[in-house]
Formats: C-alpha cells, sequence, structure tokens
C-alpha cells in the first residue's frame, strides 16, 4: 500500500504520546480511531488535543476551520478489536510493559484488517518480539515520537527484525507527510532494532558520564549546568534528568545495564533520590528544587571552569560509531540529523567533533575511560581508524 492510500490510523493509548500523535495524524488529513481503556481517558486526550489546537487559533497560527475539521477526524474508542476493525494503520501508545505492548499487538492482529501496518511507539522494547506476537511481523515496524510531538520534528521509523522494506518505506512516506506545529516531520530510518535507537541511544553515554561524576562528587551539578548553559545550551544535562524524571532515567539506565552493558547500572545517587520520591520537576524536588514547578535556579557565577562540553560530544560521537559499526543507520549524517532534530540543538556531535580529528576525539574518549574506569567510553575502531564520512 502507498502512502497516499492510507485513510485511517488507530491510536492506542491516549496519554502523552498518544494523544499528541493522533492530534498530529487529524491535523494531517487522516480519519483517527482513539483507543483507551476508559472513556474518562480518551475524553481527556480529545480535551489536550482541543485544548492545544484553540491556542494555535488564538495565536492565529491555525484556522478555525481546520481546527474543526481536524476534531471531527477524530472518533473514541473503548473496545480495541472496534478501534482497529477498519484502519489501514495502527500506532501502539500504551505504557512502556512489553506483556501489554504484545498483548495489544495479538489482540489488534486478530481484529485488524490483513494489509494493515501495525505500529508502536515504544522508547526501547524490541519491535521484533511484538512482530513475533503477530501473524504478519513483515509489517510490524516501530514508529518512534518525541515528547511534545507537537513540537519535536524527529521521528524514528524502525525496523523489527521480521519488518519489510515495503513497510518500511511507507511508514516513512507517511511520516514526511505530516506536520507539527513547528513544521514537516523529519523521519530518520533506523535499520536495526536496537536499545534506545539512535536518539536515546546517543543520550546514554551523557546520562552514564553525569551520573558517574555525580557518583564521585567530582562535579557540583548546578556548576556543571551553569557551564552548558553559558554556552548558549537551554538547559544542563542535570537540568534535564530533572525535568525528564529521575524515574525515567533510572528505568533507561536499568534497561541499557541489561541489554548494553553492566556499566550503566543506575548510580547510587539516583536511587535514593527515586526511593525518596524527589523525582525531579514532577514532584517538586529532583537534584533541583522546582517550586510550584518553576524552573531551579542556576547561578550564572557559578559556572565549572574544569567542565569541558566537549567531553560529551566526543563521548556521542564514539556511541554513533557504535551504530555505524553495528549497522544501525549507515550514516553519520543521519545521527546528526536525529539528534538535532530530537532535541533542542543545532549541530549533531559529527559534525560538532569533525574539526578536532577523530584521532582527537578517540583520545579524548580513551583518557575519559581510564579517568572513570568505565570501559563503554573506550574508542571504536571506526574511530580510532578516522573511517567516518560527514
Ligand atoms: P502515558 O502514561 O502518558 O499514556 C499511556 C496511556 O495508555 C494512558 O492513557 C493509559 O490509560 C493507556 N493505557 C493503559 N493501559 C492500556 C492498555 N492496556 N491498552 C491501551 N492503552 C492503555 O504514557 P506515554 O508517556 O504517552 O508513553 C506511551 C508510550 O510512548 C510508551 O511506550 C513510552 O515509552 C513511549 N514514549 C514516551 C515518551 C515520553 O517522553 N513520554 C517519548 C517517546 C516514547
Amino acid at each position: 500500500m502507498k502512502a497516499d492510500e492510507l485513510k485511517t490510523i488507530a491510536i492506542i493509548g491516549a496519554g502523552d504520546m498518544g494523544h499528541g500523535i493522533a492530534e498530529i495524524c487529524a491535523l494531517g488529513g487522516l480519519r483517527v480511531h482513539l483507543y483507551d481503556i476508559q472513556e474518562a481517558f480518551v475524553e481527556r486526550g480529545k480535551q489536550r488535543i482541543k485544548a492545544s489546537f484553540e491556542k494555535m487559533v488564538s495565536k492565529q497560527k491555525m484556522a478555525a476551520e481546520e481546527m474543526n475539521r481536524a476534531l471531527g477526524a477524530i472518533t473514541g474508542f473503548t473496545v480495541l478489536g472496534d478501534a482497529v476493525k477498519d484502519v489501514d494503520f495502527m500506532i501502539e501508545a500504551a505504557p512502556e510493559i512489553l506483556d501489554l505492548k504484545i498483548k495489544i499487538f495479538k489482540e489488534a492482529d486478530a481484529h485488524a484488517p490483513a494489509h494493515a501496518i501495525l505500529a508502536s511507539n515504544t522508547s526501547n522494547m524490541s519491535i521484533t518480539r511484538m512482530g513475533a506476537a503477530t501473524n504478519r511481523p513483515d509489517k510490524v515496524l516501530g514508529i518512534h515520537f518525541f515528547n511534545p510531538v507537537m513540537m519535536m520534528l524527529l521521528v524514528e521509523v524502525i525496523h523489527g527484525e521480521g519488518t519489510s522494506e515495503e513497510t518500511m518505506q511507507t511508514s516513512y512516506e507517511l511520516m514526511s507527510r505530516l506536520k507539527n506545529f513547528r513544521g514537516n516531520m523529519v523521519p530518520v530510518r533506523v535499520e536495526k532494532d536496537t536499545p534506545g535507537f539512535i536518539y536515546n541511544r546517543l543520550g546514554a553515554p551523557i546520562g552514564l558520564y553525569m551520573a558517574e561524576l555525580y557518583e564521585k562528587g567530582m562535579v557540583d551539578p548546578e556548576a556543571v549546568d551553569a557551564k552548558v548553559r553559558s554556552i548558549g545550551a537551554p538547559m544542563g544535562p542535570y537540568e534535564i534528568m530533572d525535568f525528564t524524571g529521575l524515574d525515567v532515567n533510572l528505568h533507561g539506565n536499568a534497561y541499557f545495564a541489561e541489554t548494553l552493558s553492566p556499566e550503566f547500572e543506575p548510580r547510587g545517587w539516583m536511587k535514593r533520590l527515586v526511593d525518596e520520591g524527589n523525582l525531579g520537576k514532577k514532584s517538586g524536588k529532583g537534584i533541583f528544587d522546582w517550586p510550584d514547578g518553576a524552573r531551579p535556579t542556576i547561578d550564572p557565577a557559578k559556572a565549572d571552569p574544569n567542565f569541558d562540553v566537549t567531553d560529551i560530544i566526543c563521548l556521542q560521537v564514539n556511541e554513533g560509531t557504535k551504530l555505524l559499526e553495528a549497522g544501525v543507520t549507515h550514516s553519520a549524517a543521519e545521527i546528526d540529523k536525529a539528534v538535532v532534530n530530537g532535541g533542542g540543538s543545532v549541530f549533531g556531535p559529527f559534525a560538532l567533533a569533525k574539526g578536532m580529528g577523530w584521532d582527537k576525539v578517540a583520545e579524548r574518549c580513551e583518557a575519559i575511560s581510564k579517568r572513570l574506569g568505565i570501559q563503554w567510553f573506550m574508542p571504536t575502531e571506526m574511530l580510532k581508524k578516522g573511517n567516518i564520512e560527514i
């Protein structure tokens, strides 16, 4: 099936991600079946979409007719079989629990038309396992949006072991057709079902590095964030952890510890804060204080002169070469594209580090690895040989 023949899509789960995905699809001219387990959750999702459109209309960035058309394209469901019965495509955005997702895929497979493509918005879990739960693994893939969906342009289109090239291409074309409030969506192909895919995987060594520096008492988070903000970043790495939620970070680290290396095991300080219920922004306290949800105070005068942001970039480049070596993507430029469009940076790590010389980047990674005793940071063969095109 060609992307322009896809007319109806089911979104499974109307939470933070699901309502945003439904919103972008309705805006893109698709008929949307929005499913959740209770009527109240479907309604909440629809209300969030309405409020978001109304904000755009009030700013005159969207016509009222366009809003009414898009809202009219969304129908709510609380029976999964009914929601997927006559759709061409499904995107599952239910909680990040593999058994739950497998159950949803089994049921959707039993009720959706044979031609329908079934996708998961999972942040990390195995697309291959979800595909294997169906009788159509060739039509199962990952479609990974970023939060908030209406503002982040990146969408990763992920190949499970059984996914066909036709499914990848149709899905990629469909994503290219969609727009959010910032512009056209930017799909990036992920050729292998691998932990963290591309964007989150490039964030993995940063999370590990920052967690270890804090654990060892080698940094003051406020001083690091002040330094990172002094060079133009909107948020420092520790504030980002608090903003995302320390519980989310902890689960992410635990997952990487299980799938990549035990060196990712969550550090003691993070476990302690999570145990105490200090999760960051959402609980009002984490690494920093978030009074009534307001951003923490970071004193620019405290900027740590010894914290070198280049270290983070070098670690990201090294992680990127692991993805290139494994064939998760075939181009460093695609990795940069993912990093730029999934977050707030203007340039990707490869573009930023190129001028340093790959040999220097490799030396820096080796030095960090030895200083902290973390093997994961050792440079790859590809980086050492400088065998990178950008
Ligand atoms: P959420 O908790 O906000 O929403 C999940 C929704 O699923 C809720 O409305 C819940 O009622 C519903 N639900 C519960 N059980 C269900 C079931 N059996 N069938 C269908 N729906 C069910 O979670 P979220 O942040 O929207 O995350 C959804 C998915 O998107 C997860 O896989 C998550 O990893 C992924 N994701 C999240 C983010 C993020 O930043 N929040 C970013 C990218 C991907």
